[in-house]
């Protein structure tokens, strides 16, 4: 009967899945955090044309109080030495310890050193994008808060990118990480500078410095902050790579376990997904479906041969069924591109990176 409770065994088992995707994984995708309207208003903030700053330096941090005040000191230091005026932005990424009450007294003590602060923690990718949302200056230079990174390069950076660059990328040619974490890493760094096709030895970086166009135009979302200087190329962005020094972790501990390099290979395929082949979806899916179909027309084939030839019998040959298994596989990889092929003919908007306009 309509309207009354009836057991369902479908309802026992999707009601869970829902509740976990709509708590958990839903607002991760949605981005919720930029939806308020507090966010709103900051963004017509930053939107009206402010004058006069010529670097943001802006500092993702979860739980690093005991890194807060050294760096500070240090960053002052380095960016009053560079004659420049700056902001320093720091985003506290739902911090547990005293980060918070540390930022305030930061900012009490000198008002070029902002902070906004997540009701939870969100991750580094949504800590960078509201940064960049809220900062102001030229340049906007990102290093982590944990003391590896530091401040004293960033001079360097910023004069390579004057020297005509749009993004340069701190590469930590001597880290001073555990050997669990450098290996993996420089796995990840080959297959993503071979997938990609950007020259890059270290793009997990925190240290990169960016034109601000740069990170108006990009969008970090997910995990994505990894993948910024692929974006960044191929937005048509001028990305270039220095050395620079890297510190042991001093306080604390890293926040990122073995997932990240899970994370980061299925981050990749997502981005080369998304972004390379979301227009041409035949593109991804039809060439692993012609392959897998002609490997298994192949097998199949030469059976057939053998059979005609009067050699063997089809039917009890293993290999006849995997044939089959991959010529089905094979077309229904094809179909599925022909598929995402219709979907974006429906979805039409392209967007294109403008550099500059002259309309009048
Ligand atoms: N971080 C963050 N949110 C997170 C995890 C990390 O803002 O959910 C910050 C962290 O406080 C640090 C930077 O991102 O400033 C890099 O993190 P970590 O040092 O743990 O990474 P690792 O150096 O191990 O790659
Ligand atoms: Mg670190």
């Amino acid at each position: 009967m309509r309207g009354r409770f009836y057991f369902s065994p479908f309802r026992c088992i999707f009601a869970p899945v829902k509740v976990f995707f709509v708590k958990t994984i839903g607002p991760k995708m949605s981005d919720n955090y930029q939806k308020t309207s507090e966010e709103q208003n900051q963004r017509q903030f930053r939107d009206r044309p402010q004058k006069g700053i010529d670097i943001s330096v802006v500092i993702p941090l979860y739980n690093e109080e005991q890194s807060l005040m050294p760096l500070s000191l240090s960053l002052r230091d380095v960016l009053d030495r560079m004659n420049v005026t700056y902001e320093v932005i720091f985003v506290d990424d739902g911090s547990t310890d005293n980060s918070l009450k540390l930022l305030r007294e930061i900012h009490r003590k000198n008002r070029r050193y902002k902070f906004i602060s997540f009701r939870k923690n969100y991750g580094k990718s949504a800590a960078l994008s509201v940064g960049f949302q809220h900062a102001v200056g030229r340049v906007i230079v990102t290093m982590d808060a944990d003391l590896q990174d530091d401040p004293n390069e960033i001079p360097r950076l910023v004069e390579k990118l004057e020297a005509g660059y749009d993004l340069v990328n701190g590469w930590k040619k001597k880290r001073h990480d555990p050997i669990t974490k450098t290996i993996p890493s420089k796995l990840f760094n080959f297959t993503t500078s071979a997938m990609t096709g950007i020259k890059l030895r270290d793009f997990n970086s925190g240290l990169k410095a960016y034109r601000r166009e740069v990170v108006q135009d990009i969008k970090v979302f997910g995990e994505m902050h990894r993948f910024l200087p692929v974006l960044a190329h191929w937005a048509g962005y001028k990305v270039a790579e220095i050395p620079v020094v890297h510190h042991p972790r001093k306080y604390g501990k890293t926040k990122f376990g073995v997932s990240r390099f899970l994370h980061g290979f299925l981050d990749l395929v997502t981005i080369l997904f998304t972004t390379r082949y979301s227009k041409r979806p035949l593109h991804f899916f039809g060439v692993i479906g012609l392959l897998t179909f002609l490997f298994g027309f192949a097998i199949d084939l030469e059976l057939a041969i053998e059979w005609m030839i009067g050699k063997t019998s089809i039917s009890n040959r293993p290999l006849f069924t995997v044939g089959v298994l991959l010529i089905i596989v094979g077309v229904q990889f094809v179909s599925i591109g022909l598929l995402g092929e219709m979907i974006t003919r429906t979805n039409t908007a392209e967007e294109y990176v403008i550099k500059e306009k002259v309309f009048n």
